[in-house]
């Protein structure tokens, strides 16, 4: 196809959804979201892999990995903002009751209410963050995976249960002793092969965790089994 051709029709496919000023309350109080989207599966890695659970995926993050497996999700204005009642009704039709928030950056949204009303109807609530802004809500997990480039509050280090860093090459384990020193002594300390590296990075990975058994590893094993 022509590239003027390929452009005109993107300009049609691509919708920015602009809220409207009674829309920007209910976002400020969490009643809606930018979902991208929200699925039953299981969780593939850190530490409660294997388990099922409904995954809400929110829209938007300016963290900016150059290997982010969810680019799509990194404009909010392209995901139409949901009720957070209906995203909490979808995930009461699965028997797990256990719930995933994950993005983007989940954190630049007000998660209290969305937290409320998931513990009213007795979920489990994870996060996944990378730490760069003020967690909101009530979590039962919190899995915190730092970036270098827009590195986590402080106090974040200190709320984690499950620190997750991601190894592409061997600069990264540095990163990762910088980010242990930082939490508590019972947070769970996770290195995880950048997908794309993972045949180049994995056996250092391996030895790192051999001579030094703090860390355990953590593989996205839902893309071995090719789930979401
Ligand atoms: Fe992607 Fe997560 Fe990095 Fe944001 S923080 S760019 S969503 S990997």
């Amino acid at each position: 196809m022509p590239t003027r051709i390929l452009i005109i029709n993107l300009y049609f496919c691509i919708k920015i959804f602009k809220l409207t000023e009674k829309e920007k309350i209910l976002f400020e109080q969490g009643k809606l979201l930018p979902l991208v989207e929200e699925f039953y599966t299981l969780q593939g890695e850190g530490f409660h892999t294997g388990k099922a659970a409904y995954f809400i995926r929110l829209g938007g993050c300016d963290v900016g990995c150059e290997w982010c497996d969810t680019k799509f999700s990194w404009n909010a204005d392209l995901h139409q903002p949901a009720k957070t009642d209906d995203i909490v009704n979808n995930a009461l039709k699965y028997k797990s009751k256990a719930v995933v928030v994950t993005g983007g950056e989940p954190t630049h949204y007000n998660l209290t209410y969305l937290c409320n009303q998931l513990k009213k109807n007795k979920f489990e609530t994870y996060i996944e963050t990378s730490g760069a802004y003020k967690i909101t809500g009530i979590w039962d997990w919190i899995c915190l995976s730092p970036k270098k480039h827009l590195p986590p509050i402080d106090n974040t280090f200190l709320k984690a249960h499950e620190l997750k860093i991601i190894i592409q090459n061997e600069n990264d384990f540095l990163w990762a002793e910088e980010c242990a020193k930082k939490v508590e002594k019972k947070c769970y300390l996770y290195l995880q092969p950048e997908w794309s590296r993972y045949n180049s990075i994995i056996n250092e990975i391996i030895n790192y965790i051999k001579n030094d058994p703090k860390w355990r590893i953590s593989l996205q094993s839902h893309k071995f089994m090719h789930i979401p």
